[in-house]
């Protein structure tokens, strides 16, 4: 399962660095690494869903050896 990433925008106005927290953060807070400021993660909610582009499957391959 892939880490899910939040991107949150750093609330200092004078910073405002895109941060990209990790989703178990969710409903805490971090620090901004730019600057310091402490950000609150939100909850679970409705956050937009990028267009999933189709995943390529991996053809199942069959090991060949070289001859
Ligand atoms: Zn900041």
């Amino acid at each position: 399962m892939p880490q899910q990433m939040i991107r949150l925008i750093c609330p200092n106005l004078k910073c405002r660095k895109v941060l990209s927290v990790p989703s178990h953060a969710r409903g805490k807070n971090v620090r901004c690494r730019n600057c310091g400021m402490r950000v609150e993660v939100p909850p679970a909610s409705a956050t937009p869903r990028p267009a999933a582009d189709a995943e390529a499957s991996t053809p199942a391959t069959p090991a060949t050896p070289d001859l």
